[in-house]
């Protein structure tokens, strides 16, 4: 290298340096000033009906005062004093609820169910198929497509998601970072960054000379107590908000209890996936924050969940003809298979209202999570997820009740009841709006017509002047 070439390298890096100085000392003007903006700005949102979701109450007509991000007073509109130069949102006879919370998500994964003959003659089951080819991608297309689908459930109303793993080593925690830095819209975003599983959940005979290298980009394993305290503060070190373990019937109440130690001490919330009867009593013997899915749950387990103050985040993504919904525009399924799968159904739907039942008259406290990871055609995932989560009703749940998992009750699971989940004084001013009756017709959630998040109005198909996704990508791009 010549000493000219040298200085040119030099002069390259402080033209660098001073353009990168330029462009940070810009956006932190650019950030500063918005935050000064929002802080100030005051806003208030007038609709005919509010609901609280805890009582079932509903103030009519209502109006809700905004302050920056945080709701600041509701009440009556005569009962609100209005600071001059508040913007006013008049949401006609719309009713307004609390932001919508998805407590259990998959951002990171598209899966299209595979062809009957795949998987009649690929061994390595239904799921792993669409989650390998997530793991081979580039984790940079992937992390895009995150973006993308966590815009779509902040457009269908989910104001905040959790993230429970198949997202890469740090996709969801970089997302969250982006979202919370302004750089892409979506929810708020709990991230779990890599699941915690013993060998052999999942993917099975996978080439031994890759195995690990393809397990590594996306779980971290559990083999013995010390590496479950290891994978907790790997996580930890990510800075996730939570920590996700699937819990086989080969996981010890010995790791589990380790992975919750060490996870409280942390401060992480520990969400257990566990769907068979032994799985479940592990999570519930170690400690479990929240127990997902928990299809086989025992009465005397629910009843030990509720004694232990164990959240249940219900899933019923495969209740009521998912599997035909989802795969039947997409692929050759013969007769044969499509009787096998209505009759699997009709089985399964049940065996899964029986467990609803048992699981309102037990009073464990529950949340709905979507456990979407799958491609819906003819949806966005937010009105994938949005229809997924009020089959609650028709496995038997009372609408209000619905409302009330996926707001109040999940923002307790998550630990995040003094910020999100009500339309309270000092919360997040996280609503939405629907045009009618969603105690009603619980159809209402998919038809979501407002919506805000921390005071910034996302979407608002009520207003006169409404605004498209096409203004809120501009206003992205801005
Ligand atoms: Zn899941």
């Amino acid at each position: 290298m010549t000493n000219s070439c040298g200085r040119n390298v030099e002069c390259a890096q402080v033209a660098r340096l001073a353009v990168y100085f330029v462009l940070l000392l810009g956006t932190q003007a650019a950030a500063q000033q918005s935050a000064a903006r929002s802080s100030s700005q005051t806003t208030l949102v007038k609709a005919s009906r509010l609901l609280d979701p805890r009582t079932g109450n509903i103030l009519a007509p209502a109006a809700v005062l905004i302050e920056g991000e945080k709701i600041k007073q509701i009440g009556k509109p005569s009962q609100i004093t209005v600071p001059s130069g508040t913007k006013i949102i008049d949401l006609g006879s719309a009713t307004l609820l609390p932001g919508l919370i998805d407590s259990h998500t998959h951002l990171f994964l598209d899966i299209i169910i595979p062809p009957e003959l795949e998987q009649q003659r690929h061994l390595n089951g239904l799921f792993a198929p669409g989650m390998l080819l997530a793991v081979i991608e580039s984790p940079s297309k992937r992390v895009l497509m995150g973006a993308q689908l966590a815009r779509e459930d902040l457009e269908s109303g989910f104001t905040t998601v959790r993230n429970l793993g198949h997202s890469g080593i740090d996709g969801d925690t970089e997302l969250r970072d982006a979202i919370t830095a302004g750089r892409v819209p979506g929810p708020r975003l709990l991230a779990s960054g890599r699941k915690l599983i013993t060998r052999g959940s999942y993917v099975q005979e996978l080439n031994p000379a890759l195995a690990d290298a393809i397990l590594q980009q996306e779980f971290l394993l559990i083999d013995g107590a010390d590496q479950a305290r290891q994978a907790v503060r790997r996580n930890a070190f990510q800075n996730v908000d939570v920590i996700k373990v699937t819990a086989d019937q080969n996981l010890t109440v010995t790791e589990l209890t380790a992975v919750v130690e060490e996870a409280h001490r942390e401060h992480l919330k520990v969400a257990v996936h566990a769907a068979d009867k032994i799985s479940i009593q592990t999570a519930i013997d170690a400690g479990s924050d929240s127990i997902e899915h928990g299809n086989d749950a025992t009465d005397e387990q629910l009843k030990q969940m509720r004694d232990k103050g164990i959240f249940l985040d219900l899933t019923p993504t495969f209740n009521d003809l998912f599997y035909l919904k989802i795969s039947e525009p997409l692929i050759f399924m013969s007769p044969d298979s499509r009787a096998a799968a209505v009759s699997r159904n009709s089985t399964r739907k049940q065996t899964y209202d029986q467990l609803v039942q048992r699981v309102m008259k037990s009073g464990v406290r529950f949340a709905v999570g979507s456990d979407m990871c799958w491609f819906y055609p003819g949806k966005t995932r937010g009105q994938a997820t949005a229809a997924t989560i009020i089959k609650m009703r028709d496995a038997g749940v009372p609408p209000l009740e619905v409302i009330r998992a996926v707001t109040v009750t999940a923002a307790e699971m998550l630990g995040w009841q003094d910020r999100i989940g009500a339309i309270d004084p000092g919360k997040f001013a996280d609503l939405i709006a629907v045009a009618g009756d969603p105690v009603a017709d619980i159809h209402e959630l998919e038809r979501v017509r407002f919506v805000m998040k921390g005071g910034t109005v996302i979407r608002n198909d009520l207003a006169s002047e409404s605004r498209s996704s096409t203004s809120l990508r501009e206003e992205v791009s801005k």
